[in-house]
């Protein structure tokens, strides 16, 4: 079915299905490694590109191109790429673009595995960066060097919930001949398209809210156009990141009810935040549904919906983060976001605890900041949950 003129909800459930033989109803497992050729012609024009079809499963494969032209819909790009992780996407799309003696600009606060591999192993490759609040424009613009060739931004971003506008950073970085990619796993495609906002590429750790379940680790890119496409999957044929077939029949899988999980999340956490909001014990919400949000009016621009990513601080810090953490019932004390399941995570005392009070500091990572991703559970349970727990304190 051709689904390029459908509505995004048709996208979610028909984009990039194929006919098989059988007329199965969704794409199948293509569980195989490598394709017969017919002869020695036909391998002589796959190899060459003069005849679509399959050659080994870490260049491509039927299940795992389903997905990719299915997320290359969703985000109105020419092509997508399917990887084995989000980081595997984040180092083809540094590796791919960048070479030594050119320079990067990245949001201060993004993921951290994805500035710290630019900071250690690229900057080994003698690639520079600058890492900044992308946020302020003003910033971005002072830190543009004659080599820079990609501003790469995170919106919103983890954990402090800071949202960059795609439409001006890719009206800025085109003025100067830079590349835009934009980390969307935060928001999904289902809230924010920066391809239509002019960004070059968007990447997204499907991981997260595209497959939903956690139940898998999962990558893309999507790319605006065919050029920047093949520079992008040389580097994922190359490098050898690939994503598995039954990895991508997974997220196929997934990624059909994210309309409808994202909206139930984004009105829970709209609910939740109100709630926090008018708690003793909280200090300051950050959620961009609420109209005390800084970028509240940036968010009504950029996003659909405001979203299921919260961040909170809790008065007390440290002692008063870990309480709470220990008592919660419903949600799940983890990292990761973007499921159907509720998950809360105090980076003071779980993922930021090696780094020292100073540094979390810098970094904004204050000792009472508490990120939760909601779910779809029923809102009243969460709310109940959370009011329980921080009666403890
Ligand atoms: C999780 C995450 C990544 C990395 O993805 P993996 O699938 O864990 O490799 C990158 N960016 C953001 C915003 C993430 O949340």
């Amino acid at each position: 079915m051709n689904t390029k003129n459908k509505g995004f909800e048709t996208k979610l459930v028909h984009a990039g299905d194929f006919n098989d033989q059988f007329g199965a109803a969704v794409p199948p497992i293509y569980q195989t490694s490598t394709f017969a050729f017919k002869n020695a012609d036909h391998g002589a024009r796959l190899f060459a590109g003069k005849e679509k079809g399959f050659i080994y499963t870490r260049i491509n494969n039927p299940t795992i191109e389903a997905l990719e032209n299915k997320l290359a819909e969703l985000e109105n790009g020419f092509g997508g790429i399917a990887f084995a992780s989000g980081m595997g996407a984040v180092s083809a799309l540094y590796a791919a673009l960048l070479k030594q003696g050119d320079h990067m600009i990245g949001s201060a606060a993004m993921y951290g595995p994805s500035r710290s591999i630019m900071e250690t192993f690229f900057k080994d490759f003698g690639v520079e960066s600058t890492f900044l609040d992308t946020s302020d424009l003003q910033a971005v613009e002072n830190a543009i060097q004659s080599n820079t060739k990609l501003i790469y931004i995170e919106t919103p971003t983890n954990p402090t919930m800071v949202l960059t506008d795609i439409e001006a950073i890719s009206k800025l970085a085109h003025q100067h001949n830079i590349l835009v990619g934009v980390d969307n796993t935060f928001a999904s495609p289902y809230l924010q398209n920066p391809l239509n906002m002019g960004a070059d590429i968007v990447l997204h750790s499907l991981t997260k809210f595209i497959n939903g379940h956690a139940d898998i680790v999962g990558g893309a890119l999507i790319a605006k156009d065919e050029e920047i496409y093949k520079r992008l999957r040389k580097a994922m044929t190359y490098f050898g990141a690939n994503m598995d077939p039954h990895q991508a029949y997974m997220v196929i899988r997934g990624v059909k009810t994210l309309s409808l999980r994202v909206e139930r999340a984004s009105e829970n956490a709209m609910k939740v935040a109100e709630f926090l909001e008018n708690h003793p014990k909280i200090a300051w919400v950050k959620y961009p549904g609420l109209e005390s949000y800084p970028q509240y009016e940036l968010a009504k621009k950029q996003m659909k919906l405001p979203g299921a990513m919260i961040s909170f601080e809790i008065k007390g810090g440290l002692e008063a983060g870990k309480t709470l953490m220990n008592n919660v019932k419903l949600s799940l004390l983890a990292v990761s976001l973007g499921g159907i399941e509720s998950l809360i995570q105090h980076p003071a005392s779980m993922t930021h605890a090696s780094m020292s009070k100073e540094a979390r500091e810098a970094a904004n990572i204050t000792d009472g900041l508490v990120r939760f991703s909601v779910g779809i559970e029923n809102v009243e349970d969460i709310i109940e949950d959370l009011d329980q727990a921080l009666g403890m304190i």
